[in-house]
Parts: C-alpha cells; sequence; structure tokens
C-alpha cells in the first residue's frame, strides 16, 4: 500500500516536497491550495483547490481518504490553516508536521521597525510625515492602509486586491518571486521608495527586498509573524524527508485516520 500523504501548500516550501514526492512510487501525495492564487504556479503533484470547512471539514477529508501523514507547509502568515491542521490531527491521530523557513533576523545596517501585526503597520505609517511606500504583504489585511492615507504607495502583489481595499494613493506591480538584489535596487531606486512593509516571510526568494534596502539604508516596517499551534516545526526539506520516512514506517497503508 501507498503511504498516503495530504500536504497543505501555497508556498516554495510545499512545492519543493511536492518536487520531491512526485516520483516516489510508494507514495501518493495529494497538494491542497486554499485557491487565493488567479493562476497558482504548475505543481508537481496532484493538487486539490479551496478550503476544507474548517477542523471538521479537514479531519473528514482525512479519514474519508485514508491520510497516513499530514504535512502543513503552508505560509507562516496562514495561521488559520496551521490551527486547523493541528486540531483535526489531534482529533484523527494523523501525524502532522509543520514545515515552514525560518523567519529573517535583523542584521547590521538593517533598519527596521518591527510590528505585531499588518494592522499596528498602517497605524505606524499614520504618524509618519509622507514617504514612498513599498508594500509586499499581499491582498490580505492591505484595507488598513486606507487608515494612512497621505503616502504614496507601490504595492507589489501576485494578484490584483480589490480596488475598493486599496489607499487612495497606490500604485500596483504585478510579480511573483523569486527576485533577485540587483533588481530590487533598481526597483527601490527608479520609485524613489524611502519605506518598505513586508511580512517576515523568511526564505530567499523574496529576501533581496530587505538586502536591497539595507544597501540603499531604507527603513523596513517588519511584520511579526502570528502565533503558532504547538506542532513539531521543521525548516529543512532533508528532515522532512526523514520525519516522513520515520512516521511512514509505522502509518504505511493504515489510513491511520479515524473519529
Ligand atoms: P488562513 O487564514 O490560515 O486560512 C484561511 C482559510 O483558507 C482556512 O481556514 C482554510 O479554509 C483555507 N486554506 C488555507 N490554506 C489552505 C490550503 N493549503 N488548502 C486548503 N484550504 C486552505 O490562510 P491565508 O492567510 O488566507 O492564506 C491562504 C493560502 O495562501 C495558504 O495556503 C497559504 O499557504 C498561502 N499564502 C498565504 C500568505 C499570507 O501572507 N497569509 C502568503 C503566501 C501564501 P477552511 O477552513 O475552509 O479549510
Amino acid at each position: 500500500m501507498p503511504l498516503k500523504i495530504l500536504i497543505l501548500g501555497g508556498t516554495t516550501e510545499a512545492g519543493l516536497l511536492a518536487r520531491r514526492l512526485a516520483d516516489r512510487a510508494d507514495i501518493e501525495a495529494v497538494l491542497s491550495l486554499a485557491g487565493r492564487t488567479r493562476s497558482p504556479a504548475p505543481q508537481a503533484l496532484p493538487t486539490r483547490i479551496g478550503g476544507f470547512g474548517g477542523v471538521e471539514g479537514l479531519a473528514a477529508y482525512l479519514v474519508r481518504e485514508g491520510i497516513d501523514l499530514l504535512v502543513d507547509a503552508t505560509h507562516p502568515f496562514a495561521a488559520r490553516m496551521s490551527f486547523s491542521a493541528a486540531e483535526a490531527a489531534l482529533r484523527t491521530k494523523v501525524p502532522l508536521v509543520a514545515y515552514s523557513r525560518a523567519p529573517w533576523m535583523q542584521r547590521q545596517g538593517d533598519r527596521w521597525l518591527e510590528v505585531s501585526d499588518v494592522a499596528a503597520a498602517a497605524a505606524a505609517l499614520a504618524t509618519k510625515p509622507r514617504r514612498r511606500v513599498l508594500l509586499t504583504i499581499g491582498r490580505l489585511g492591505i484595507a488598513h492602509f486606507k487608515a494612512a492615507p497621505d503616502h504614496d504607495y507601490i504595492m507589489r502583489a501576485i494578484d490584483p486586491p480589490p480596488d475598493e481595499d486599496m489607499p487612495t494613493n497606490h500604485r500596483l506591480i504585478l510579480d511573483r518571486g523569486p527576485f533577485d538584489i540587483a533588481a530590487e535596487i533598481a526597483l527601490l531606486q527608479h520609485e524613489w521608495i524611502d519605506l518598505i512593509v513586508t511580512k517576515n516571510a523568511g526564505g530567499a526568494s523574496t529576501y533581496p527586498k530587505i538586502e536591497a534596502a539595507r544597501v540603499l539604508g531604507i527603513e523596513v516596517v517588519m511584520v511579526h509573524r502570528p502565533v503558532r499551534p504547538d506542532v513539531p516545526l521543521l525548516d529543512d526539506l532533508e528532515a522532512v524527508m526523514a520525519w516522513i520516512e520515520a512516521h511512514g514506517a509505522a502509518s504505511r497503508g493504515s489510513g491511520t485516520g479515524r473519529l
């Protein structure tokens, strides 16, 4: 019996794991996406799209599909899904691991203002004189910046947010990482950016904007990660593969999920 794995995705890490598992004849893995991105990057595994319907829905899916192992490779800011995964895994006794990149750490030369969430980032901007702001927080929470209307916003996102969520003075740049440092420096200079707002996503693909800000001495409003459930957390693909091998040996084909 193949080992059945559900990967909760929407991240580079989930894509890496999917590629790694795709040619394993002894593993049957499915990648789950929330369906936020209009044209998600092509994936190496069969993909299901859309919410499960909370903890109950996910628990029912785990049991119905005979899932042996669950990997939460959602974005560090996707807190609801991670809490649902933790609760559903507990209820069904399906082993769960979180696979998430480590957060970025402030280095010498960085000018970070660290805030607890996106609303706090917008509140911090509301107290500042007019700036040219690069907003790279994704679409969620963008409406908070309507409360700081005096700035000029350049927003970079994969898909456009609803127009009514955007602050008055804004322009959109539609783009998807990975980005490189030379292009990020060029963008910051060309757009006369003097402040960046970002989530502490971690990982390499969007880090060049942080390096570029350091080089140019630009201030960064850095949004902290939300609290995560108490679940084993790995930030390295090899460690996740080792976890799968170790837990798979015990769970293989048992369809361990029970309600
Ligand atoms: P969230 O607040 O944790 O999740 C909201 C709801 O979306 C969940 O309750 C769940 O619906 C559904 N959902 C989330 N991830 C899912 C997945 N992988 N498969 C199926 N359903 C999923 O998450 P979010 O912040 O809206 O992010 C949505 C997705 O975008 C996540 O997959 C995340 O990895 C990705 N993403 C998020 C960010 C970010 O900054 N938040 C950045 C990049 C990528 P049900 O309760 O109905 O199951």
